[in-house]
């Protein structure tokens, strides 16, 4: 009898090798594996970006933070931040004002959420669309709709209120007769809306977060909610709309275009998205740079400078394999090194360009 190298191999490889790994690893659940990269990769820290930034997604609802806001800004060259947090309901927008004013006339921008637990009130959207003006006149600069909106806001009828509802209609005119934008997050990532099993490539924030599956018989398909989202655009051509993380289809980034050739007036912003960008970096480059007049930069993470450097060494640098910071998805990404000429739009001139219909440089000069 002869044995060959390769049985040997084997031999070793049943016998030898489990014994050594056991103690550490064979209780090792997946949820708990933590791979180091051993790739030996450029690391380059962006403390400034290289233009001022406009941070169009934001949430600074903890007013007790306002201050602190403003210095994570400072540190991190962000000029201006939008909270998206200024909600109509209990009038918390005039405190949201009054405190972000108080610490700073010009580096915030509020954005009016409105109440939709009223709805059924009879002449709701004119109502709705009277306080957002007057909001404007206190200095509210644009409107947030959430994506509850055509996913599980229902009104008295038990009936789930679609993103197109007619009774919504009086704010998207008034926004644009205002000259505000809309920021607009209506779904959410694909795999939400798929099952929670071996095949979710989110399984695991899933898992620390089973109230963001909607999957099921009891929600619409995200299909459904793009499609009620995009008749509202096409309805109301007078109003700006920028839909947040990408129009909620990273995944799809040919889809988005598309939206953006059929829409002039929807933008998309990058907010808590460069995960998804970052995975397809050839694709991603491609995209802002053909449509770098329609991108705007977001994050989605209240202020902290280095999420910020995050970003900025997403968008900036060539730098290969890294983690973003303050990201959802369990994955590496690739910098997009993009031109000067489409970064400086990407971090500021495109929100001017919006916010320049009600007169960005008078805000400056106060
Ligand atoms: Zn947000």
């Amino acid at each position: 009898m002869s044995y060959s190298w390769k049985s040997f191999v084997n031999v070793i490889v049943f016998l030898f090798i489990p014994a050594a790994l056991s103690a550490e690893t064979d209780d090792l659940k997946l949820i708990d594996w933590q791979p180091k990269s051993q790739m030996v990769v450029k690391e380059t820290r962006i403390h400034k970006p290289k233009f001022p930034v406009i941070d169009i997604h934001n949430h600074l609802g903890k007013l007790k933070n306002t201050k602190k806001y403003r210095e994570e800004m400072d540190k991190a060259g962000v000029w201006k931040c939008v909270s998206l947090d200024a909600r109509s309901a209990g009038d918390f927008h005039k405190e949201h004002l009054r405190v972000s004013q108080s610490v700073s006339k010009d580096r915030f921008l509020l954005f009016f959420k409105p109440d939709f637990s009223r709805i059924d009130e009879p002449d709701f959207g004119h109502k709705e669309a009277k306080k957002l003006e007057e909001a404007v006149k206190m200095g509210i600069r644009g409107m947030k709709i959430a994506k509850s909106l055509g996913l599980t806001l229902k009104d008295k009828s038990g009936k789930l209120v679609p993103v197109d509802d007619p009774r919504i209609d009086p704010l998207w005119v008034k926004c644009g007769e205002l000259g505000i934008p809309v920021e607009i997050h209506v779904s959410d990532p694909k795999a939400f809306f798929t099952p929670l099993d071996r095949f979710n490539e989110r399984y695991e924030e899933l898992s620390a977060h089973p109230d963001w599956l909607f999957y099921g018989g009891q929600y619409p398909s995200k299909e459904e909610i793009l499609g009620q989202r995009n008749r509202v655009f096409a309805k109301h051509p007078n109003t700006i709309f920028i839909g947040a993380h990408m129009g909620t289809l990273p995944e799809e980034l040919h889809t988005v275009g598309m939206w953006l050739d059929r829409y002039p007036n929807f933008y998309v912003e990058i907010g808590a998205r460069i995960s998804d960008l970052g995975r397809q970096p050839y694709t991603a480059r491609r995209f802002l740079i053909k449509y770098q007049g329609r991108v705007l930069f977001g994050t989605d993470s209240p202020p902290d400078a280095e999420i910020y450097r995050s970003y900025y060494r997403f968008l900036e640098t060539d730098d290969e394999y890294f983690e973003p910071d303050g990201d959802q998805g369990r994955w590496m990404i690739y910098g997009l090194h993009l031109p000067d000429e489409v970064l400086e739009k990407i971090y500021n001139k495109n929100a001017q360009k919006i916010f320049g219909r009600i007169s960005i440089s008078e805000e400056i000069r106060r």
